[in-house]
């Protein structure tokens, strides 16, 4: 019965004059979002409204679905839209649309006009009380609750009619790209995934590195983080996914130095390649999935040391979160169950039985020392032969 979507924004509205592109990449990203359904949608906006318009049938649920993945909005209300052919007909397409959108005609309501062109001939008060009056004729089991109701009847008078009662929330934040881009570092575990859906909900446009260790880790460990970016993507746009040849490198920190600080030192050459290619990419940031006290790489001795070799600001949207939060956000998200799945990730297999839980920053530089005088050359290599991966 619904061709068309009224999309409310919140947050976005607030933006002064930064405001029409905020909207801007709110249409973007809604028209990207719904190019997967059959509906061809037209998507436009027009007086702090987007609306979202179908040209062809569609599957309702899959595209209420996919609007509930787009940052930015706040609310989803399928609409009807009528010409404007005076009162009559307006109450005649009331009752359809009542008729039609609920199966029981037994709720309280509350019709809730607004006039935005004045030449209709019922002002809002008129209409709220014309209307109300036309639905309790046709639905004897109606209600009107003015202070309560279940079913708030908006009806808008603009260029055409818009009649609407189903408010269907949506995922809230910011549209993607507002604020800039940022590089994910993302494994295959529980934690950066939900690091990536936070980011991205405020707005910034994410790129991901993963470390990649060859024959160590498998390919189905890496088509795991795919899997992962594919589904973070359907929130936060499409993820350019760098792969990086990882194990030279990791078998040389294994060699070469203390097995007890093998893991801040990985991470630390970790977020220096991560680093890298975010440059070359123009973010303005990292992003890791590290909470503290979660591991022992990830105490705030840890995280100093990994801190320590990055120029760029770091963000940890997950830094206070306990695991179960984390775990709460991966269901909801629908990341979970790919990561939970048991294939090895780099990390794993090179961990030391005992790490340091206080690592000390002079000891880790001094024991980096130990690494073979070209490992700088391995490092560009491993930025330079990075296997690029679009998820979408
Ligand atoms: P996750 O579930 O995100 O893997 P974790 O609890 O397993 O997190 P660690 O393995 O200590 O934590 O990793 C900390 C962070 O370092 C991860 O959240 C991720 O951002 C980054 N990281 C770890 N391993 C990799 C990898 N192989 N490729 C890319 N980033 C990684
Ligand atoms: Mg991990």
């Amino acid at each position: 019965m619904y061709k068309a979507f009224l999309i409310k924004y919140g947050e976005i509205g607030l933006k002064g004059n930064n405001r029409h592109l905020f909207e801007d990449a709110l249409v973007s990203s809604v028209a990207r979002a719904l190019k997967k359904t059959d509906g061809d949608f037209v998507v436009t906006k027009e007086n702090g409204r987007i609306y979202a318009t179908a040209r062809e049938e569609f599957d309702y649920d899959e595209v209420v679905g996919i609007l509930q993945k787009v940052f930015g909005i706040v609310w989803i209300c399928p609409v009807i839209q009528i010409e404007d052919n005076g009162v009559e007909d307006l109450s005649n397409k009331l009752v359809e649309y009542i008729d039609a959108a609920y199966k029981e005609k037994n709720f309280t309501f509350k019709v809730d006009a607004r006039r935005a062109r004045k030449n209709f001939p019922l002002n809002s008060m008129e209409i709220n009380g014309e209307m109300g009056h036309v639905l309790l004729e046709a639905f004897p089991g109606l209600k009107v609750d003015v202070h309560n109701p279940d079913v708030l009847i908006s009806i808008e008078i603009r260029k055409q009619i818009n009649i609407y009662s189903k408010e269907i929330p949506g995922p809230g934040g910011m549209p993607s790209g507002v604020s800039g881009s940022a590089m994910l570092l993302l494994s295959g575990g529980i934690d950066s995934p939900v690091a990536g859906y936070m980011i991205s909900k405020r707005g910034v446009r994410i790129h991901a590195t993963y470390f990649h260790a060859p024959p160590y880790t498998s390919e189905r460990a890496k088509q795991k983080v795919v899997d992962l970016a594919k589904t973070v993507s359907e929130y936060a746009g499409p993820i350019s996914l760098n792969v990086i040849d990882f194990t030279a490198i990791q078998l040389e920190i294994y060699k070469s130095c203390p097995h007890d600080e093998l893991t801040i030192i990985m991470r630390r050459i970790m977020m220096r390649i991560a680093e890298a290619i975010a440059k070359k990419n123009g973010c303005m940031g990292l992003v890791t999935g590290e909470s503290i006290g979660q591991v022992a790489s990830q105490t705030m001795h840890g995280l100093y040391c990994t801190n320590a070799v990055c120029e760029m600001p770091v963000y940890r949207p997950l830094i206070g979160f306990d695991k179960q939060e984390i775990i709460d956000v991966a269901q909801r998200i629908g990341t979970y169950e790919t990561s939970i799945q048991p294939f090895e990730d780099c990390c794993t297999i090179f961990v030391a039985k005992h790490p340091v839980t206080k690592p000390k920053l002079d000891i880790i530089e001094r024991d980096e020392k130990k690494l073979p005088d070209n490992i700088e050359d391995m490092i560009n290599e491993a930025i330079e032969t990075a296997e690029v991966i679009v998820c979408e």
